[in-house]
Order: C-alpha cells, then sequence, then structure tokens
C-alpha cells in the first residue's frame, strides 16, 4: 500500500522543519506523495518542489487558507496550486488582511 500525506506545514508558517528537510523525511518514510500546506503562504512551495526533483516523493503543491463560516474560524486545504505562486501569495495576503481587518485584530 502506498501512503501519502497531503497536510503538512513547514517552518514558512507553524511547523518545524524545512521543507526540503520534509521531503526528507516523507521519502525515509516511504511516502509516495507529499503536500506542503502551510498557513497562508505559498513561499515555502519553490524549496518543497526543488528538493522534491532529487527525491522518490512526489510533490504537492498546496496551501491551509484561513477563512470563517458562520463566525467560526475555518481553514480551507488547497491541492495542486496551478496558478503563478506569486498570484496566489497575493490574493493570500489580500484574504488574510480582510479577515483580520473583519475580526479586528487591527
Ligand atoms: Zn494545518
Amino acid at each position: 500500500m502506498e501512503l501519502c500525506d497531503l497536510h503538512t506545514h513547514s517552518n514558512f508558517s507553524d511547523g518545524a522543519c524545512e521543507p526540503k528537510e520534509l521531503v526528507r523525511l516523507a521519502e525515509t518514510l516511504g511516502l509516495r506523495a507529499l503536500a506542503l500546506t502551510d498557513h497562508n503562504t505559498v513561499s515555502g512551495i519553490n524549496p518543497f518542489l526543488t528538493a522534491s526533483k532529487s527525491s522518490s516523493v512526489e510533490a504537492i503543491a498546496g496551501v491551509e487558507i484561513s477563512s470563517d463560516y458562520n463566525g467560526k474560524e475555518l481553514h480551507v486545504l488547497a491541492l495542486f496550486i496551478e496558478n503563478s505562486l506569486l498570484d496566489v501569495q497575493n490574493f493570500l495576503e489580500i484574504n488574510l488582511y480582510n479577515l483580520m481587518r473583519k475580526s479586528n485584530h487591527f
């Protein structure tokens, strides 16, 4: 049976490892695929994809987007991001700004 992890965080958000370390760990564990889904950022995706090129792990570009639903915090995973990472990052920053403004964080 092949295993994968479709929800991981690197030190680009609240994870402990660099993206390349996550790829190495996944390879050590024998995972078939790994998705990097940092909170509200795709900044770790390029080093993640680069590290995966020299490994047996299929890297999946993703992100965990903060949102709210009926006043409750809701996190949404997006996988297989195909648009430009810069466009996605711009969207994420605007989304987070609006979310924080709505909840009176500033
Ligand atoms: Zn998460």
